[in-house]
């Protein structure tokens, strides 16, 4: 069908850059740029789209990146949001907002990048590796490596559903204080020594923080909000941006540690508890029942803990995921 064009908002054309130079950006204003990082079979330059608030007054860098894998985009929608609440004008500092960081997977709909690799696997990458390393090693070199602050925003995989938690190294105070002020309904002490951004990001003495906004391929309102107001609370924190109306309030239960439990045998799946339900040790979370309708396994809580995601595909294979469960207790103290 024919569309009702809107006019374009007054900006100028985005800026064709090879790097994030900010200092070349005028303070006081907001930058749209679109980015080269490879190109692709045609010799077209595959550009990452970055939204620069430059603030009037000086401050710190902090940047945001979303949808790394293709097909998580609730954080496209909470960066729109967030920078609907400030002006350059109200600004200490600068942020720097990546909606699609990955964008040949979000252009495929899928989570890894062509290749078949998973970016949030390989980094830092390499400057003469494979696509998605090269990809992954500029993404770095080339954007991330400017930031101080970090938010890496995530969603659950195809076929499973997240509550809204973050991962973080909390034995480093500054991450740990960040993931706080963020209040999600759940934070997992997660060191991450694997080939994450936010590794990456920390190995580069980056303050770096992991958001899983709920669930993939789609925008939830409710999730995205709840994500919008505390990022707001954290730029306040930062002393980035004046307090506003909005504080973000609901509990956030912390966890020491987490981890997936997995069916070992094949059936149809059914997983009991919902997200940020707490179950006990010993309680039924799980029931396979094979093709005639029969229950054939299930499976107990091996202790007692909280579901920070779980699965909702039953097609359930040995060794399918069935929930992940975060161990309820303090983040040990900082090493
Ligand atoms: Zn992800």
């Amino acid at each position: 069908m024919e569309a009702i064009e809107h006019p374009a908002k007054t900006l100028a054309e985005p800026l064709l850059a090879d790097s994030l130079d900010l200092d070349a950006l005028a303070d006081g204003a907001v930058h749209r740029l679109r980015i080269a990082l490879v190109q692709n079979a045609l010799g077209r330059q595959v550009r990452v789209p970055a939204i620069v608030v430059k603030g009037e007054r000086p401050g710190p860098v902090f940047g945001i990146t979303s949808a790394l894998h293709g097909n998580e985009v609730n954080g496209i929608a909470m960066i729109h949001r967030l920078l609907e609440t400030f002006t350059p004008a109200d600004l200490r500092g600068t942020v720097v907002a990546i909606p699609i960081t990955n964008i040949p997977a979000y252009l495929n709909n899928t989570r890894r990048y062509p290749d078949g690799f998973d970016l949030n696997r390989l980094m830092p990458g390499k400057p003469h590796g494979t696509q998605s390393e090269i990809y992954a090693n500029r993404l770095i070199n080339r954007i991330v490596n400017r930031f101080e602050y970090h938010l890496d925003l995530h969603t659950a995989s195809f076929g499973r559903i997240n509550s809204l938690y973050i991962r973080a190294d909390m034995t480093k105070p500054t991450v740990a204080e960040m993931s706080r002020i963020l209040r999600p309904e759940i934070i997992v002490h997660n060191r991450s020594g694997d080939g994450t951004l936010r590794g990456a990001a920390q190995a580069l003495g980056i303050h770096s923080v992991t958001v899983e906004i709920g669930n993939p391929q789609r925008f939830q309102a409710d999730k995205v909000r709840q994500t919008r107001i505390g990022v707001r609370d954290l730029l306040e924190h930062l002393d980035m941006l004046d307090a506003d109306h909005e504080q973000a309030d609901l509990p956030t239960i912390e966890c020491s540690r987490s981890y997936w439990l997995y069916v070992d045998r094949g059936g149809y799946l059914t997983v009991l508890p919902e997200l940020v339900q707490k179950v006990a040790r010993g309680e039924r979370i799980a029931e396979l029942y094979n093709e005639w309708g029969d229950l054939i396994a299930s499976y107990q809580a091996p202790e007692d803990g909280v579901v920070v995601g779980k699965e909702t595909n039953p097609v359930a294979g040995t060794g399918e995921r069935i929930l992940h469960l975060g161990v309820i207790g303090p983040p040990p103290s900082a090493t």
